[in-house]
């Protein structure tokens, strides 16, 4: 009697101590945003649970796990675009995750479709690939579509970064999913034919190539033009002043929107403290955190946010988001790439 409730102590205390002593998580991110380090502390205040992170890529972060394979020590992994993403899952380099907090957070859109049960990835934020142009040149109305991109009334004009960059592969793969592979590459083709110079350079770059006169419309993801606006640099500020924003296609299938997202490592040491992560990004504390320190808007269900500068953007209120699968984009990149190559569209 003695010796069992000792021994019963004994486990009990060793298991307590090993957990406090031993928990961590292994992370590897390619969020690229300076504000997320609050994200990550808070968690550990909450949990217990340290956070060991490796910082990189997506594609860096990608190559890393397929060369380490099975000793990969990566237990949570998040990734920055869908398209990627996605390839993340075809390689195998994700455990599909069965959790009901996520699955009642998440819409079923912005989750990867579930493999024997479970989804491989999860979206955690979204954001907007959104149509910049010069406010003193150009009409909204000419640019309120990603159609009118490859319009020739708008030639000479655009600035975008390169085709085969995770975000554009995303936006092309989701515009071959509505009009059909013919109509967008020759969309693709049209656009080519309206570039004021050839591509390069980040999203930030074509908004300020727009405001220095180099071109009059550009394409950016939405958090980079609210980094803008929210700046404390003037010249910053004066950038965002000069153009006009639009989210595009609100008549028809609604403004392509990307996500960031997290998943389990294949091979984690840790899928218990890996889910709880996951799970932690999708409450509401932390997708307040995306809206208001990066600008992105949260997945989950029912989370309010405000920011000044999305409201600003949007005009106050909401814009109408395209409802395909996320999975889709994803699948799109293999053909969309070959048009590209056949289009020059470098
Ligand atoms: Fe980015």
């Amino acid at each position: 009697m003695h010796r069992k409730a000792l021994l019963a102590a004994l486990l009990s205390g060793l298991a307590a101590s090993g957990a406090l002593a031993e928990q961590h998580i292994n992370l590897y991110s390619a969020r690229h945003y300076a504000t997320d380090e609050a994200l990550y502390s808070d968690f550990t205040k909450a949990t217990g649970i340290k956070i060991n992170r490796v910082d990189a890529d997506d594609a860096g972060i990608i190559a890393r796990l397929k060369a380490e394979g099975e000793a990969s020590p990566a237990d949570v992994i998040l990734l920055v675009d869908a398209a990627r993403l996605w390839r993340g899952e075809q390689q195998g380099l994700f455990r599909p995750v069965q959790s009901k907090v996520l699955e009642e957070a998440i819409p079923a859109s912005l989750r990867a479709t579930p493999v024997n049960g479970g989804s491989p990835w999860f979206g955690l934020s979204t954001r907007a690939r959104v149509i910049v142009y010069d406010k003193a040149k150009v009409k909204a109305e000419d640019v309120d579509t990603y159609e009118e991109l490859g319009d020739p009334k708008n030639k000479g004009k655009l600035c975008i970064r390169t085709g085969s960059h995770p975000y554009n592969l995303s936006l092309f793969g989701a515009v071959m999913e509505h009009l059909g592979p013919e109509k967008t590459e020759a969309w693709l083709k049209g656009m080519v034919a309206n570039m004021a110079r050839a591509p390069k350079g980040g999203d930030t770059d074509q908004i300020r190539a727009v405001a220095a006169g180099e071109c009059q419309i550009a394409v950016t993801n939405s958090y980079y033009l609210a980094r803008l606006m929210r700046s404390s640099k003037p010249e910053d500020k004066a950038v965002a002043d000069k153009v006009g924003v639009v989210f595009p296609n609100q008549g028809t299938w609604g403004t392509h929107v990307n996500v960031a997202g997290g998943a389990v490592a294949k091979h984690s040491k840790n899928v218990e403290g890996a889910i709880k992560f996951l799970e932690y990004l999708a409450s509401p504390s932390a997708q307040n955190y995306f809206a208001n320190a990066n600008n992105e808007w949260p997945v989950a269900k029912g989370v309010n946010t405000e920011n000044p500068a999305l409201k600003a953007m949007t005009g106050g209120g909401q814009f109408k988001s395209e409802t395909i699968p996320i999975s889709a984009v994803g699948a799109n990149q293999v053909k969309v790439q070959q048009m590209l190559d056949r289009v020059g569209f470098k």
